[in-house]
């Protein structure tokens, strides 16, 4: 199965990809995560990244596409995915079409998950994730049991730096500006899902499920 998880920040693309690869089993890749790791090793990829990532801004399109392609690559001939955070331009998902028809393989889904601008200011201002094993909490919808301290393995959570408020509102003018666009492209292309992206994180899930099951 490939399918891309299209939505601004904070609409859960992170949080529902880790539960349908639980469900199904496809490999779960990040662009953020795999930049946030590139940042934190201080390589090449990631010094060129820290200064857009903290602004708020994409990182240039030939920078994370050469970066999604050798990714993809790992996966063999045939990959199956859930895209995070890619694409995120008209250019991306160009390349991305690319990619795929080189080895003549399909996108199966685009899962657009649909949440009220106030909730995402809301969820990512007080998102905080575990420095160690990267669970997620927030501070007042689903606080870990000590303050600052992860229930699972006992890491310190971390603010990300660009969930700070300023920042958000430029990662949603960015959104608004560069990847809403993909909705349309992929629409043309017969492949969009719209999904209501409120209510808990099982409830959203089973609504993804039950769509790219054509229950619903
Ligand atoms: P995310 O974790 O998906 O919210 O991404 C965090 C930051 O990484 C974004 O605000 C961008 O600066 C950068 N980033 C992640 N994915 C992409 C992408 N596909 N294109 C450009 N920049 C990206």
């Amino acid at each position: 199965m490939r399918i891309v998880l299209l939505g601004p920040p904070g609409a859960g693309k992170g949080t529902q990809a880790k539960l349908m690869h639980e469900r199904i089993g496809a490999p779960h890749i990040s662009t953020g995560d795999l930049l946030r790791a590139a940042v934190a090793g201080h390589s090449e990829l990631g010094v060129a990244a820290q200064g857009y990532m903290q602004r708020g801004e994409l990182v240039p399109d030939p920078v994370v596409i050469g970066m999604i392609d050798e990714r993809l690559q790992q996966n063999g001939a045939n990959p199956s995915f859930m895209l995070d955070g890619f694409p995120r331009t008209v250019t991306q998902a160009e390349a991305l079409q690319a990619f795929l028809d080189g080895r003549h393989i399909p996108l199966d889904h685009v899962v657009s998950l649909q949440v009220p601008r106030d909730e995402l200011i809301r969820r990512l201002s007080g998102r905080r994730t575990c420095g160690q094993c990267g669970a997620m909490y927030h501070i007042s919808s689903e606080p870990s049991r000590v303050p600052g301290v992860c229930d699972r393995c006992g890491g310190a959570l971390l603010q990300r730096d660009d969930d700070r408020e300023e920042t958000i509102r430029a990662r949603l003018e960015v959104y608004d500006r560069s990847t809403a666009p993909l909705a349309a492209f992929y629409d043309a292309r017969g492949l969009l899902r719209e999904i209501d992206g409120t209510g808990s994180a099982p409830q959203v899930l089973e609504r993804i499920m039950a769509r790219i099951d054509g229950r619903a």
